[in-house]
């Protein structure tokens, strides 16, 4: 049987990551998209099905933290992920530039927040790991207080866990020419100059510096609690169904059950259905 991509994309707790050994364009067996399309709609089906249980159980709850450089596809993977399921019981938040009162308090405070309730699934569009990314790379604090993130980080995932929360972290791997190539289509579409900023560009000749960043995070961070996984995502397409399949497979493997009915269906069918139907005599 094929590994697991919950396996096989995972970071090992405390392993040296070198993401310049890990291919970005990698697409498995899969010769295209569209070879691969009949198997992506099949996890997006699974995944709807998982997600409304997980609402019904209402007893857990499951974050996934999408980190990537500018372009990696975090929006892209949103749409794909969260067009899966059903709106209600899903929450996405973005994290920009902490504002004035965000800035006021302690770093973890806006991500506890709006950390996922029983049985929802919450969204983090960035996270809690940019207060050790880009305030990392651009000395927003000293490094005497940034070091320290990461142990604050793993603890205040051990708190979301032992509360029921299943997190998952993607790292979206792209390589430095594919980020580049998908500026260059921002401007080439209309409907995209939107999202161009020229902070994108002016973030480039720091790709080293948030290579040793994201490296440092994954290997410190990546948990049997919290687990991180690099996701090669060159490919959109396989970007996508990497990500539904391991949150399908961590989903499966919580056995969640329907909660039990709060009424016997025999007394409630003998009581409005068989009687509404014997009254108006069908
Ligand atoms: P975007 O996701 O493209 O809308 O950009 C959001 C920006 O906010 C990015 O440049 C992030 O690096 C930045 N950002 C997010 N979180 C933080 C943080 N904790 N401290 C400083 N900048 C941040
Ligand atoms: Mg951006």
């Amino acid at each position: 049987m094929a590994m697991k991509y919950s396996n096989r994309f995972r970071v090992k707790p405390g392993s040296k990551v070198n993401l310049g050994k890990i291919d970005a364009g990698f697409t498995d067996t899969h010769e295209s998209h569209q070879h691969a399309l009949p198997e992506i709609e099949a996890y997006s089906r699974k995944l709807h099905d998982l997600q409304y249980l997980m609402y019904a159980e209402g007893k857990r709850s499951l974050l996934i933290c999408l980190q990537g450089r500018d372009a990696a596809g975090k929006d892209g993977t949103i749409n794909h992920v969260l067009g899966a399921m059903n709106p209600q019981g899903c929450m996405v938040t973005g994290f920009k530039v902490p504002s004035r009162e965000e800035a006021a308090h302690d770093f973890l405070w806006r991500y506890h927040k709006a950390a996922p309730g029983t049985g929802q699934v919450g969204i983090f569009n960035r996270s809690h790991y940019e207060d050790v990314l880009v305030v990392r790379v651009h000395d927003l604090v000293p490094r005497p207080v940034w070091s320290k993130r990461y142990d604050h980080i793993n603890h205040f995932e051990q708190l979301l866990y032992d509360n029921g929360t299943h997190i998952l972290k993607f790292y979206l791997h792209i390589d430095k020419e594919e980020q580049l190539q998908r500026f260059k289509q921002r401007i080439d579409d209309p409907a995209r100059h939107w999202k161009i900023s020229e902070g994108d560009y002016a973030e480039r000749p720091f790709w080293d510096a948030y290579t040793d960043a994201f490296e440092a995070l994954l290997g410190k961070c990546s948990t049997a609690h919290a687990p991180w996984f690099v996701i090669p995502s060159n490919h959109k397409w396989f970007r996508n169904l990497a990500i539904s399949k391991i949150v399908v497979e961590t989903l499966e493997k919580l056995d969640m059950q329907f909660p039990a009915p709060t009424v016997s269906m025999d007394e409630i069918k003998k009581k409005y259905h068989q009687a509404k139907q014997a009254a108006s005599g069908k």
